[in-house]
């Protein structure tokens, strides 16, 4: 299968600034991968992703989402439908990630709901899991990861292995400049891949997420259980992110 690159924009660009970053992408990315070799997706804020899926429409790349709700209609204020989602084209939804987590209080419970969901309109969840510094040095990333996954995907039924996908991400590296060493995230790829055929009966991608850049993305992709890459900060530079390839 192709290694997945998808960029994170968060909240960090605007509604214009996100249209020139993902033209200037268009000009360079389909050169960088002639065979297919790779799967882009681009993730802008919803203000942006309309316009942006209008960019990217007759390109080789693909349209995310950051979230989604957990239903698709109803008195859900300020949440944004899967299913009107899927009718502007998008392909993936991130759900779960740290900064939700940590600045929005989302707990598995509702992460759950809103994977199956986003799987109900066939769009592909990319759930996020990752451990914080405290548990990895007291040696205790394996076990909570474990437990994260196992409440996430309570439940949940995908039909092939292409219908979801997880994303390792450490909470120590996002955003650091200091990610894991690449041996490291095979390691915990593979354990989380493990992990999660026994729960979905389904071997999923497993992608690498935390200050990955131009320099470090080719370490992680050569890796055997590191299915493709979240990026955040370098996603933001075309010149940049249309290296890590
Ligand atoms: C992220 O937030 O998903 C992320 C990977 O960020 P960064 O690449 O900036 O560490």
């Amino acid at each position: 299968m192709k290694k997945l690159i998808i960029a994170n924009w968060k909240m960090q660009r605007g509604y214009r600034e996100s249209l020139s970053l993902a033209k200037e992408l268009v000009k360079k990315l389909p050169k960088k991968t002639p065979n297919g070799a790779r799967e882009i997706v681009l993730c802008p804020d919803y203000l942006s992703l309309s316009a942006v899926g209008d960019i990217l429409k007759k390109t080789t790349l693909k349209l995310g989402a950051q979230d989604s709700a957990p239903a698709d209609k109803g008195a859900y204020t300020g949440e944004v439908s899967p299913a009107e989602l899927k009718k502007l084209g998008v392909k993936y939804v991130i759900l779960g990630h740290s900064e939700r987590r940590r600045h929005l209080r989302e707990e598995s419970l509702l992460i759950n709901a809103k994977i199956k969901a986003a799987l109900a309109r066939k769009l592909i969840p990319v759930l996020c899991v990752g451990e914080n510094l405290s548990q990895k040095e007291g040696g205790l990333a394996k076990k909570f990861l474990n437990e994260e996954l196992r409440q996430a995907l309570k439940g949940v039924k995908i039909k092939t292995a292409a219908d979801l996908v997880i994303a390792y991400e450490p909470l120590w590296a996002i955003g650091t400049g200091q990610p894991i060493i690449p041996l490291e995230a095979e390691i915990i790829n593979r354990f989380l891949t493990e992990r999660a055929a026994m729960i979905l009966s389904k071997k999923v991608r497993v992608l690498y997420g935390g200050s990955v850049d131009a320099t470090n993305a080719g370490e992680f992709l050569k890796q055997k259980h590191v299915a493709g890459l979240l990026v955040g900060g370098a996603s933001l530079r075309a010149a940049e992110f249309s290296k890590i390839n």
